[in-house]
């Protein structure tokens, strides 16, 4: 049985904005009947993220992307993923008790990446990228549901979310989807097009139930590097990499007049 009205609050920057936002939180939430957990509480209603996107991917991987909505309070530059500011917080508050919003369920990227002795299983709410270690070339298999689509060479690839579309994936030349359309987003960082190497130059996207394989040929060293929402991890002797969408469910807090094509306009033109 969920506990009822405990609010997580998590801010993991410590700008004077965000410190301020904090401390007003912890005084207005008691007020109208809400307790601020002290510790993060798996069971808690909702999780209040105070910063920025980064922020709002860091509170959700420290907790291992939790089953519970979550809504942004920008502090910080973009805010993409924010339903408000420190200015509008009564005004959400207002909205969130009277219940005049909804929740959209977004999916990660997972990736199973294995070597010749194990396998381990990371995700990426906007995206993971595959780099060579060290900045050399990469040069990559890259399969889709087992048919062998490119071999790769360049600085590496990413796979995004229809969600992470409009993070590394747009400044990479990606395609910015609609989040109401779950598709998987292949996306190319400087692919090589010369009398030596063929790769696309474009983003591929994918349906929802695709399996994309990666195996990375080894010129160099044999160690390449994942970056999953920003977070590098380096792996040594990796023979293929699996990617596909989670089927964890990512509960992302919107304000009822939520229009994903405003929100880009807003943030981007
Ligand atoms: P970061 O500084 O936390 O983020 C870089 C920028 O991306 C920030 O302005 C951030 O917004 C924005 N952002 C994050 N998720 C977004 C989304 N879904 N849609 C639109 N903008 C988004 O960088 P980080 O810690 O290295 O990595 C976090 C994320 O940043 C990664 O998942 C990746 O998508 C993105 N990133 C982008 C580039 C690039 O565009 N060249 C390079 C590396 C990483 P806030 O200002 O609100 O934090």
């Amino acid at each position: 049985m969920p506990t009822k009205k405990v609010i997580n609050i998590l801010c993991y920057n410590e700008t004077p904005s965000s410190l301020e936002t904090f401390e007003y939180l912890k005084i207005k939430l008691p007020k109208l009947g809400y307790m601020v957990a002290e510790t993060f509480d798996y069971n808690a209603e909702l999780i209040i993220s105070i910063g920025g996107d980064g922020s709002f991917l860091r509170a959700l991987h420290k907790h291992n992307l939790p089953d519970i909505p979550i809504v942004g309070i920008n502090t910080g530059n973009l805010g993409f993923f924010s339903e408000t500011t420190p200015k509008g917080i009564d005004d959400f508050l207002e909205k969130y008790i009277t219940g005049d919003y909804f929740i959209e369920e977004i999916h990660p990227v997972k990736a199973k990446i294995c070597t010749k002795n194990k396998c381990i299983e990371t995700e990426g709410i906007n995206e993971i990228v595959v780099k060579a270690n060290k900045s050399r070339t990469i040069h990559l298999s890259i399969s889709v549901n087992d048919h062998l689509i490119q071999n790769f060479s360049g600085d590496g690839i990413l796979i995004a979310s229809s969600i992470g579309s409009t993070a590394y994936n747009y400044s990479a030349g990606g395609s910015i989807v609609d989040p109401s359309l779950e598709v998987l987003q292949i996306t190319p960082l400087a692919p090589i097009n010369s009398n030596a190497y063929r790769s696309f130059t474009s983003s591929v996207i994918l349906p929802s139930n695709t399996i994309i394989k990666v195996n990375p040929e080894y010129r160099y060293e044999d160690s390449i590097l994942l970056v999953n929402d920003g977070t590098e991890h380096y792996h040594t002797g990796i023979t293929e990499i699996s990617f596909k969408l989670s089927d964890r469910k990512i509960k992302l807090l919107r304000l009822k007049d939520f229009n994903f094509w405003t929100r880009v306009i807003s943030k981007f033109l």
